[in-house]
Formats: structure tokens, sequence, C-alpha cells
């Protein structure tokens, strides 16, 4: 099986940029970031405080997450039996996803369900720890970055284009924020694995970004298989 990892901060555009790149390949695309968002509203339908990592832990054996993909190949966060893969998505799930993503308990917890998924299939697999932690044999690993306005601006129209009304300053406000929780928490931090290929996509349209990840997948790995 081959796996791509492909960690970064929060709009650097690993998701939308993976999922091309999945497509390219044939490989299947895995959003870890959607499942951290699924126990961030787990917790919150509960009424659990994220931060409150007790609260959080006691949660776990509880819950029952499932990953699947629909007939279009989009990823889907199954929640005790129901589909909230656009429950998720919201400003609010995103800052309680970096809550209970600073737990160590909640990290292991995922470990399993995260690695099974690149044994079964090639992968490409974005997130924050996925070079780091998870896949550290990765055939390849890829840590995307922009500045933060770039990426706030990508989040912020991404939204709009959801239907999700924020102004620019909070959702960049929110971004820098969920940096600092991401980079600075003690289990699994965001950063770059040693053996990552460093690609910043400040400046660069999406289509840019996808061919230059692209490339760097065909010259290490092989070409299209599509
Ligand atoms: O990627 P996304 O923005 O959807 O992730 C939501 C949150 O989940 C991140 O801010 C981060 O705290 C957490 N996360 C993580 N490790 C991953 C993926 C996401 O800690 N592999």
């Amino acid at each position: 099986m081959i796996s791509i990892a492909i960690d970064g901060p929060s709009g650097a555009g690993k998701s939308t940029i993976s999922k091309a790149v999945a497509k390219r390949f044939g490989y299947i695309y895995v959003d870890t970031g959607a499942i951290y968002r699924t126990i961030g509203l787990a917790a919150k339908l509960r009424n659990i405080d994220a931060a409150d990592s007790r609260a959080v832990i006691s949660m776990l054996p509880e819950l029952n997450i499932e990953i699947e993909y629909n007939e279009s190949g989009a990823q889907c966060m199954i929640l005790d039996g129901a589909d909230v893969s656009g429950d998720i998505r919201l400003p609010e799930v995103s800052m309680l996803a970096s809550k209970v993503a600073a737990i160590p308990e909640v990290r292991e917890y995922l470990v399993d369900m995260q690695r099974k998924m690149a044994e079964r299939y090639d992968v490409v697999m974005d997130g924050r720890d996925i070079g780091t932690v998870i896949l550290p044999n990765a055939d390849l690993k890829i840590f995307l970055t922009a500045s933060s306005e770039d990426r706030a601006r990508r989040r912020y129209e991404e939204l709009l284009q959801k239907g999700i009304k924020e102004s620019f300053e909070d959702v960049l406000k929110d971004l820098i924020k969920r940096d600092e929780q991401d980079t600075q928490r003690a289990a699994a931090p965001l950063k770059a694995a040693d053996d990552a290929v460093l690609l910043d996509t400040s400046g660069n349209t999406l289509e840019e970004s996808i061919n230059a990840v692209c490339g760097i997948i065909s010259e290490r790995i092989g070409s299209d298989r599509k």
C-alpha cells in the first residue's frame, strides 16, 4: 500500500489539495480533521465542555464513529449512526475539535482508526501529525503552509460558499488561535516531520498548488494512475 501524509496548519489548502491529488492518483482521501471534529461535535451534543479532559475521556467508550465513502467518493462521518458530515463543518466545531485534539487519550483512541485506513488502501491522508505520529513510514510526507492572511482568506471564502457567515476578522482570529493551540500542545503538536517536503502555497492558485503536489508525488513515487 502507498501512503502519502499531508500535514500543515488550518487553511493551508490541505483538504482541497489532498482530495484532488487522491482523485488524480486513484488513492483514497482520508481527512483526519473530520474525525477530531466528530469528537468535538459529540461533546457538544452531550453538553460536555471540550476542554474538560476527564469528561471527554469518559465519553469516548460510548461513541460509535465510522468513516464511510459515498457514491461520489466523498468521506462521510457517521456518529452513533447519523451522518454528521455537514454539522462538523460549523466554525464552532472547529474550535471544539482543536480542544479535544489536545487531549492525549483522544489522540490515542484515534490512532488505530487512522492506521487501519492506510493498511487497507493507498491513501492521501491529511492532518497535523500524520507524518510525525500516525504514519511515520509514509512513502511521502508533505508539509503545506501559507501565510495566515492567505489561509484565513481561503477559509473565509470556503465558509461563504457553504452559506456560513463569519467576518474575515473573526475567521483570521480563530485561525491564529487554533494554530497556537495546535502547535503548542504537548500531545502530537503540529510540526513538519524531519523528512517532509515543505511547500508554501502563499500566492498560489489552487491549480498551481495541486500541480506542485502532484509533481512531487510523480517524482518520488511514480506517475498518475488515471
Ligand atoms: O483539519 P481540520 O481543520 O478539519 O482539523 C480540525 C482540528 O482537529 C485541528 O485544528 C486540530 O486541532 C485537530 N487535528 C489534529 N490532528 C489531525 C487532524 C486535526 O489535532 N491529524
